[in-house]
């Protein structure tokens, strides 16, 4: 199935076919991250995926983040070799005794990192790291072993999840689904379908200030307000930790934004019980139409860009995506990809994972869009392209570029 020999691409290729990438937590993950931590006697373990740009822990413990860039990354190193990497002391070592986050946060000291190898591809690692430095016999190394190899069987067994575990709802495997059969059957009969994306408002400081479980409860909480607010064939998924797709079959754009506008104030309205205390949330919608020559993805990453302009408008709302000027021509195909975003004449680069590529431009993802110029060079490895753009939006990590 993956037919190509570039172990980049083929990683992206398997990371996309597993989409995985931006899912919630799961337990099943976080026990072997929390196992790592014990049995090792190690302060941090993280099950770490290497995407484009950036790694991304489907798991962590002891880290404060759930994604970082991926120059820096130990595990970036890692997947580049056969065998598990174990690094005694980063300081007493030329390959990282420079890196940043040997020197910086987190200040990795020690590093094992066991090889995550499915189909063919080698998409991350589980790792075990210390801030002092440490010695790593034979024997840890295959336990550690084992654990990324369990770690590789669970990745495989959660794609057949159709539900939520914490709220119930649907999984985003079961959401994407359900979505592109709705989609084709609504484009066969001419019927309208509207879309949507739900993003809590200010999630980070109810996880700051009540912790990760209360968190938790209050997400369950939301999805149960929302998921009250619609109609029994209408479709609700966990679409990411924090964020919730809907789907309105036979709806237009007009009547399901007062769909989303009841959702939203049911959400405002309800008062969240837990054992921190009456907690109050809101939420910004996105909401978006099955337009013609729509698939999908388009109609979603329609709704995704409106719930964007939602939180700009001030949060707490719901906005229609309107076509104002679409960035990139209806054939823009879905890719993933990894380039490299160029400027001060090819002084500065940032790593991006290019997610759609037409004639006529690109849309790329970045760890933060505010250190990207408004225009730059891309280039893209596996396709030998390069181009200059200029960038036509920018959404929280995501940019359009026009190239020209
Ligand atoms: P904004 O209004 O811009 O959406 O702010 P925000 O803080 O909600 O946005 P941001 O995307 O920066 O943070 C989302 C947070 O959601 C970060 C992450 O720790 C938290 N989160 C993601 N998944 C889960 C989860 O499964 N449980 C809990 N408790 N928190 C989660
Ligand atoms: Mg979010
Ligand atoms: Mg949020």
């Amino acid at each position: 199935m993956h037919a190509t020999h570039d172990p980049e691409a083929r990683r992206l290729d398997v990371l996309a076919e597993l989409d995985v990438l931006d899912t919630p937590r799961e337990l099943a993950f976080d026990r072997l991250t929390a196992l790592c931590r014990k049995i090792f006697r190690v302060p941090m373990s993280t099950l770490t995926l290497i995407d484009g740009h950036r790694q991304w822990f489907k798991a962590s413990e002891g880290m404060e983040d759930r994604e970082t860039a991926r120059g820096p990354a130990l595990c970036n190193y890692a997947i580049g070799q056969g065998d598990p990497l174990v690094v005694p002391d980063t300081q007493l070592d030329p390959r990282f005794a420079d890196n940043a986050f040997v020197r910086g946060k987190p200040f990795i000291r020690f590093y094992a990192g066991a090889q995550l190898k499915i189909s063919g591809a080698t998409i991350g690692t589980l790792c075990a790291m210390d801030t002092q430095p440490r010695e790593f016999d034979s024997e840890q190394i295959g336990m550690l072993t084992d654990l990324a190899a369990i770690a590789v069987d669970e990745l495989k067994l959660r794609n057949l999840s159709m539900q939520d575990s914490l709220t119930g709802c649907s999984s985003r495997r079961a959401f994407r689904s359900e979505g592109e059969r709705l989609s084709g059957l609504a484009a066969r009969h001419a019927s309208s379908l509207a879309c949507a994306v739900l993003d809590v408002d200010h999630f980070k400081s109810v996880n700051d200030r009540y912790g990760h479980a209360v968190g938790d409860m209050v997400l369950a909480a939301v999805a149960d307000a929302a998921h009250n607010s619609l109609r029994a064939s209408d479709v609700f998924g966990r679409i990411g930790g924090e964020e919730f797709g809907i789907l309105l079959p036979h709806t237009d754009l007009g009547q399901a934004m007062v769909v989303l506008e009841k959702v939203r104030a049911a959400v405002a309205a309800t008062p969240i019980e837990t054992p921190a205390g009456t907690i109050r949330v809101t939420c910004s919608l996105g909401g978006s139409e099955l337009g013609p020559g729509h698939c999908f993805d388009d109609m979603l990453r329609n709704a995704d860009l409106a719930m964007y302009g939602a939180k700009q408008a001030g949060r707490n709302r719901t906005l229609a995506w309107i076509d104002r000027a679409p960035a990139l021509a209806p054939a823009a195909r879905r890719v993933f990809k990894a380039g490299k975003i160029s400027f001060n004449a090819g002084q500065s680069a940032i790593d991006c994972t290019v997610r759609g590529l037409s004639r006529e431009g690109a849309t790329i993802e970045v760890i933060s869009t505010s250190d990207v110029p408004e225009r730059f060079k891309l280039a893209v490895g596996a396709d030998a392209l390069s181009r200059a753009c200029r960038i036509t939006s920018r959404a929280d990590n995501r940019i359009d570029v026009a190239f020209t």
